[in-house]
């Protein structure tokens, strides 16, 4: 951090200033450029709040050199394992992130039955899903509109996750709901609306569950990884990122996809980041090309609508694809993963099993090579 002064500040009140921040253990230096003395804090003040600095006689600015979210930024190629443990299936993971085949989550918008969520979860795994998805407490912009089936909505997924197997990712809209719906969710999920929600941030740090964290639509980049650093102070490192679409002047899709966010966010943090196509353009006939593209551009998974009959949907009925087009996506997922050799790279694991991510669906093999084989 640099501390700009006062211009023409006298010796003396600079000597307070580095005397305040002895006081504060931070060792710094002044520096004198164009006639102006700036002071250069030597010392790591990545937590220190600006205003411990700007309250200083004598100081009129503080700049940090690099950004605030030093928890997000320090991360290098980090994995998460998603367990289905909330229906008891703990032994079983998938792994997310750096080095591991991209993860596909996919299910409903939202959980509408118990026999919906019990078909789609089972035609998902099928078609090559690693993860059912599926909202329970609906955040809905018109209050007129279905706002789901809440905690008998999780009890369904509970149930889909005990058949199938698919650990869980499920929307969480308030702090004081973090507690019941983790009962339920192997992922938390918080969505656009709540990405500014801090004290929900930081419930779902403090619960330790991954969370998927997806971008506010009107969110620039550096404002998700503040989001996400919310949840990391609280001590939960297991945050997934997610490019959903943002707000644009475009008007013919949903949201614009800004695809860039996917190598620009894993050059800021090593945190895994993943994309919604289903939201971001909110049409089936734009979810397999933009999922193809996700993949190309780096993203770790996946997270897509897929509804056994589309349009019957009750919420997002436009943008759901069918059973049968999600294994395409999966197909060309696994196409491109290893044309371009990705999803083997620098991470822990030597080597991203077909296991590890239910790819088995797409081709019964052992390994990404053997996969290669196979299609
Ligand atoms: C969802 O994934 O169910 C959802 C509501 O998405 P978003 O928050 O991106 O609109
Ligand atoms: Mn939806």
């Amino acid at each position: 951090m640099i501390l700009i002064l006062k211009p023409e500040l006298d010796s003396e009140s600079e000597d307070r200033v580095l005397d305040r921040l002895h006081e504060l253990g931070i060792n710094a230096q002044i520096v004198r450029t164009s006639g102006r003395a700036v002071v250069i804090l030597k010392s790591d003040v990545s937590e220190e709040p600006n205003h411990r600095f700007t309250q200083i006689e004598g100081v009129v600015k503080a700049v940090r050199l690099s950004p605030g979210y030093s928890l997000a930024s320090s991360i290098k190629n980090k994995s998460i394992a998603i367990v289905a443990s909330a229906a008891g299936y703990s032994q079983k993971q998938s792994l997310i992130g750096s080095g591991h085949m991209p993860l596909v989550m996919a299910g409903p918008c939202a959980v509408e039955s118990a026999e919906q969520i019990l078909e789609v979860a089972a035609a998902v795994k099928d078609a090559g899903a690693s993860v059912l998805r599926a909202g329970a407490f609906k955040p809905r912009t018109s209050p007129y509109e279905f706002q789901g089936l809440g905690e008998e909505g999780l009890e369904y997924l509970k149930e889909a996750s005990k058949q199938t197997g698919l650990p869980i990712v499920t929307e969480v809209l308030s702090p004081d709901k973090v507690e019941t719906v983790a009962e339920f969710a192997d992922i938390l999920q918080i969505g656009t609306r709540n990405m500014y929600n801090y004290e929900l941030l930081r419930e779902a740090g403090r619960l330790g569950r991954p969370v998927l964290l997806k971008r506010g639509m009107s969110a620039t980049i550096d404002e998700l990884l503040y989001a996400a650093e919310y949840v990391l102070k609280e001590g939960n490192e297991q945050v997934i990122l997610c490019e959903r679409g943002i707000r644009t002047f475009e008007s013919r899709m949903r949201n614009t996809l800004d695809l860039s966010a996917v190598p620009l966010l894993k050059s800021l943090s090593g945190l895994p980041v993943v994309v919604d196509p289903s939201h971001a353009t909110g049409l089936r006939a734009m979810v397999r090309p933009m999922a193809r593209a996700a993949i190309a551009c780096g993203a770790d998974g996946l997270l897509l609508e897929v509804h056994d009959r589309p349009e019957q949907s009750i919420s997002d009925a436009e943008q759901a694809i069918d059973p049968g087009e999600l294994a395409s996506v999966v197909k060309d997922m696994v196409s491109i993963v290893l044309a371009l050799g990705l999803g083997a790279g620098s991470g822990d694991s030597e080597e991203s099993t077909v296991e590890e991510n239910a790819l088995g669906a797409v081709a019964p093999c052992a390994s990404v090579r053997t996969l290669s084989e196979s299609i």
